[in-house]
């Protein structure tokens, strides 16, 4: 680290010298002849290396452009001129320096200007604009609650254009809610697997869907009669059981990250090929709260033909269902490309029960819910049950059903009618499958024989229905997302994007490991696949790990709505899946590295949770003899180079400890802090904080060890205490005591600059890179709707706040602890009542950004049903714009709106929110998924967690009341967005830095120690780091063993970012010798789920072409 800085100042002082040169005789040159004529500049004149050189040249021309306004088209053309030369010397660069650090990269503004305006295809619906142009205010529709009073035209139906409806039965099964998973399977869903695969089978007439491939892989395994799983392959084959979606979960859409979405994605259809060799190509998310577009995106990468959706705002519905817009092909914002629309179809009404399927009237539709039928003991609320189908009553049955159609069918635009029949955990007992498809077949057969009808009626699957619609209508474009859901009135589902973040911060970890360790696990057995007998024998173990991670994405896991005993039992499954991905990736570590032991308990991670509901703790190494030494192995899983710092606990019995480097030379300089449990400072231990070059996807060996010769610079941090007891004075070096708190506190660190208020030790102003903005943080909260038990309140799902005004959190006498040091400066709030708090921000040297993170424990009784959030207030003058990703794969741009109540304002904030002006733009990176909103101009509200003592009366039947003590983690950017006079709206594209700090938030790197020794100390997988763009999402090994899935994926970021342009890489340019060597020299082009192959044989040194956004799956081979 000491020495690259050293290298780098020295090259850039000789830069500087040649680039005064440079920029005075290109001013001169542009000055001369700019208003002469048309320049031309030769790529030789300027090529010469070093990034300022554009800037400096950006910064002239742009002072030019303001003074010679009439010449712009001229200099526009010389723009671009420029852009191929700065293009030619990039490459140049580029090949010159390998080990250029990524967050070197060319920031050309050029490139903003110059670009063509893009040929953006307008969508014919813009869901903000549609925001926009309602009025939100729920009018009684009648029977139709939500809607209007519908009338038939009966000219509408002949022979010639009959109505097709396609009555598609099905099963909500949810793997884990009210009952666990495996409880679930027991006692319901293996009998509605056995009696679809039996009554199938008897009755070719019927059909069937199934989206849950969880719940198929358990029946598969349990299934005792072999025959039985015979059948269920032939009626999968056949299409008479259609599989949909075939996730391994129908998953969450609002928490959820893509990597995740994906993974579980994969796991169900690889599942689905080994099993029953079929592919989906429909999805159903008939239950997710909400739905992202980046699901729309990620099913037609996979192959997928259409989609069906059904919890969308019910003002939404209403307005998309008179213009007879519920069915579309929904866009991504940034595609131009038709090719990559969806077909999508929204159910219209309420729910999707089968009262709220066969038309507008639920009285009427349950009638027709056979399950229903006296004596049964399920009831129809609307008081009118249903009636066995006879030859009496036919007639009047089938007339009364078919004008519910007919009526549900006006709200679409062809002559197809799709009818789900089906509930939650239906089709259990055979008597609810004879009642079904019996009374039904007898209206089908009666209707379809009444030419007057003009009807065509069947039992169907989601691929007859979508099959009709083809060619029969140009459907219109939507483009946006539907977030934020309400089922009815102003109950909108936004308590879901926080509940539980305990829970939500673990799957972030999980996840985070779960990536790392497909790659390393893949690359052990790429490199070495000789020897892999070992890694072959964890593969069942990973499978586990990635089920679990897949079963956690499920609309009642992740989303935080299930009962206790449920989110215990998905804790369990994923504490066991990370102690599994650790022997996993100690093995493959084992294997790299060549460690001396072949024990894979050998390895074990630095940060490690001590059970499923306590935050991860510290390994102490304890120096307590000569010989003594502790390895420990670092793997950065990212595609690029990075300088990180490292932090490990040490219990210093002998005091002539050192840290040493992979080439056994001490690390120069570490920082020694304190380690406290909240106010209370544990003195048996130390931290040893210091930064390491981390090559793109490496494994590096450090050691802690008795060193004789000390050469290293241990620096104490220097602490700083208000409010504290005072014994520490006395009896520990550099810690300082205060009894009183200044006004304010000023902590500078070289690109840094804070201010905090000493009354409540909360931020006040931020300078980063002399940007100064006021930026004052708070605590908050909400309560709950007040009044008897009869009102509706906040739960689980829903968040119904007492008042639009947040409550400040009062306490008084924090506890302020500054630790300042020459790597790393912390400021810690600590607040006792009314909840404990540790509030801390730190800054680390070189980097441009704060950390911050939250803990909390929020279960004391007066918290009961609050809401704690932390609010910014800074003077960014976003009005009333801000923007949060869906899934962390894009972003949107969100607008409050006074139409719409507080709860219905906040959005999921799965990884970020930023807001902006003209000058700067604040983003706050989440380690976690969690709500969020910007309720006035500057502001910027953070829902952290909630605590929540009723029902809220969707179906879960208990409160929020279960939490945990929760860590947080966020990372604070600020940036400067306008630096060109006529900046080009980039708003939906991050920076590249926030890209990059966002990617090592979620997935840092990955920290192992041992007590043996590895004979290699290092190995590098990339020779050359990719592109700066393209992020290595993962290297999956798929279930046939030599078979590697690469996913790269190319970000969007926003234009001054010069590897922007980079679109094609090369494998064999950027993979080391020793993974490329074990490789085929031919490769595939593979769907998003490697479902299907899109491109053949292609060698493996081609250049491989990524579009923007784009996820590219390549499969190797070995
Ligand atoms: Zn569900």
């Amino acid at each position: 680290m000491y020495r690259l800085t050293k290298k780098k100042s020295t090259r850039s002082l000789y830069l500087t010298i040649i680039l005064v040169f440079l920029i005075s005789l290109f001013t001169a040159f542009v000055y001369y002849f700019v208003l002469i004529d048309e320049l031309e500049i030769k790529p030789k004149t300027i090529v010469n290396n070093n990034d300022n050189i554009e800037k400096q040249i950006n910064y002239r021309l742009s002072g030019l452009e303001l003074g010679l306004k009439q010449n712009r088209d001229l200099l526009k053309s010389i723009r671009y001129k420029l852009d191929k030369v700065f293009k030619d010397i990039n490459e140049n660069i580029n090949k010159q320096n390998e080990e250029i650090e990524i967050l070197d990269y060319i920031r050309d503004n050029s490139i903003c200007l110059s670009k063509k305006s893009e040929n953006v295809f307008k969508s014919n619906i813009s869901l903000s604009d549609v925001y926009e142009e309602l009025k939100f205010d729920n009018t009684d529709g009648g029977v139709w609650k939500q809607g209007w009073e519908l009338i038939v035209n009966e000219t509408a139906f002949t022979k010639a254009n009959k109505l097709k409806v396609f009555v598609v039965p099905h099963s909500h099964n949810d793997p884990g809610w009210i009952k666990t998973f495996d409880r679930y399977f027991r006692e319901q869903t293996k009998h509605i697997l056995d009696n679809s695969v039996n009554k199938l089978s008897q009755n070719t007439k019927l059909k069937f869907i199934w989206a849950e491939t969880s719940y198929l892989s358990a029946w598969w395994e349990t299934v005792k009669d072999d025959q039985m799983r015979v059948k269920m392959k032939q009626l999968a084959e056949s299409g008479q059981l259609e599989i949909v979606t075939g996730g391994w979960v129908m998953n969450d859409e609002a928490n959820v990250h893509y990597f995740a979405i994906i993974t579980q994605l994969v796991e169900g259809h690889e599942w689905l090929m080994d099993h029953l060799g079929v592919k989906p190509k429909y999805g159903w998310a008939i239950d997710p709260f909400g739905l992202s577009p980046t699901m729309a995106f990620i099913l037609k990468e996979m192959g997928f033909e259409g989609m069906v959706v059904q919890r969308v705002h019910y003002a939404i519905k209403k307005y998309l269902a008179y213009n007879k817009q519920l069915e579309f092909r929904w866009r991504q914002s940034w595609e131009s490309n038709v090719d990559n629309d969806i077909v999508a179809h929204i159910e219209p009404f309420y729910s999707y029960d089968v009262p709220h399927t066969c038309g507008p009237d639920p009285k009427i539709c349950c009638q027709f819910d056979f399950k229903r039928l006296p004596p049964s003991r399920v009831k129809c609320p609307w008081k009118v049950p249903p009636q066995k189908i006879t030859d009496n009553n036919i007639h009047q049955r089938s007339l009364l059903l078919l004008d519910q159609y007919r009526k549900k069918s006006m709200l679409y635009k062809t002559k197809s009618l799709l009818v789900p029949i089906g509930d939650d955990f239906r089709f259990d007992k055979t008597d609810e499958w004879d009642l079904q498809s019996e009374n039904y077949q007898k209206l089908f057969d009666y209707m379809n024989s009444r030419p007057e009808f003009n009807v065509e009626i069947k039992f169907a699957t989601l691929s007859d229905y979508f099959e009709s619609l083809k060619g029969q209508t140009n459907l219109p474009t939507l483009t946006g997302d539907f977030f934020t859901y309400s089922d009815r009135d102003d109950h909108y589902w936004s308590g879901y994007y926080t509940s539980k973040p305990f829970y939500k911060r673990f799957e972030r970890i999980l996840e985070s490991h779960l990536r790392s360790t497909e790659i390393i696990y893949s690359l052990a057995t790429i490199v070495n696949h000789h020897s892999i007998d070992r890694l072959n024998a964890l593969l069942p173990m990973f499978v586990y790990a990635r089920q679990n991670l897949a079963l956690f994405q499920h609309h009642d896991g992740i989303t935080g709505t299930a009962k206790d005993v449920v989110v215990n039992d998905y804790a369990n499954r994923m504490f066991k899946s990370l102690e599994n991905l650790e022997k996993i990736s100690a093995q493959s570590i084992i294997n790299l590295l060549h460690y001396e032991t072949n024990d894979l308990n050998e390895l074990k991670f630095v940060d490690k949770l001590p059970n499923s509901y306590t935050p991860s703790v510290k390994t102490v190494f304890t120096i307590d003899n000569n010989d003594q030494i502790w390895y420990f192995v670092i793997f950065n899983s990212l595609g690029f180079s990075t300088h990180e710092l490292v932090c490990i606990h040490v219990k210093p019995i002998l005091n002539n400890w050192c840290i040493k480097d992979n080439d056994g030379i001490q690390v120069e300089n570490i920082q020694i802090n304190k380690v406290w449990a909240m106010d209370k400072l544990l003195d048996d231990r130390i931290e040893a904080c210091f930064t390491i070059h981390m090559k793109a996807l490496s494994l590096v060996q450090y050691s802690v060890e008795v060193c004789n010769d000390i050469k290293s610079h241990r620096t104490p941090s220097a602490v700083t205490l208000y409010n504290f007891d005072n014994k520490y004075n006395n009896i520990t070096e550099n810690i300082i005591s205060y009894d009183e708190t200044p006004t304010e506190i000023h902590l500078e660190t070289d690109n840094i600059g804070l201010k905090f208020s000493g009354a409540d030790g909360m931020l006040r102003q931020m300078t980063i890179n002399d940007m100064t903005i006021n930026l004052r943080m708070k605590f908050m909260t909400y309560g709950t709707r007040p009044g008897s038990k009869k009102v509706q309140k906040s739960g689980a799902y829903i968040f119904l706040p007492d008042n639009e005004n947040a409550q400040d959190l009062v306490y008084s006498n924090c506890k302020i602890r500054i630790t300042k040091g020459n790597i790393l400066t912390k400021f810690e709030t600590i607040i006792e009542k009314p909840i404990p708090i540790r509030h801390q921000i730190a800054v680390i040297k070189d980097k441009k950004y704060i950390e911050m993170e939250n803990e909390f424990l929020i279960t004391h009784s007066l918290f009961g049903n609050k809401e704690l959030m932390i609010r910014f207030f800074s003077d960014i003058e976003n009005s009333d714009i801000f923007y949060t990703d869906l899934n962390g794969f894009q972003m949107i741009k969100r607008k409050r709106y006074t139409k719409i109540p507080l709860q219905g304002n906040i959005y999921p904030m799965p990884t970020t929110v930023y807001i902006e002006d003209e000058m700067h733009r604040l983003s706050v990176l989440s380690g976690q998924p969690l709500g969020t909103t910007s309720p006035r101009s500057g502001w910027v509200d953070i829902f952290l967690d909630r605590r929540l003592l009723q029902d809220d009366q969707r179906g879960l039947n208990q409160g929020v009341v279960d939490n945990r003590k929760t860590r947080e983690t966020f990372k604070l950017l600020l940036e400067r967005v306008s630096t060109v006079p006529s900046r080009v709206p980039q708003e939906l594209k991050p920076t590249l830095e926030s890209q990059l700090e966002l990617q090592k938030l979620l997935t840092p790197p990955v920290l192992m120690y041992s007590t043996f020794k590895s004979t290699l100390s290092e190995v590098y997988f990339l020779h050359n780091p990719f592109p700066c763009n393209i992020h290595l999402m993962n290297l999956r090994r798929s279930s046939k063993g030599n078979k590697y899935n690469l996913f790269l994926h190319r970000w969007a970021v926003s234009c001054e970012a010069k590897c922007a342009n980079a679109s094609a890489i090369e494998l064999t340019k950027h993979f080391s010798p020793i993974v490329t060597k074990s490789l085929q020299p031919l490769i595939s082009r593979m769907s998003l789920s490697a479902l299907y192959e899109k491109e053949s044989d292609i060698s493996i040194d081609s250049k491989l072409n990524i579009n923007e956004m784009h996820i590219n799956v390549y499969q190797l081979q070995t």
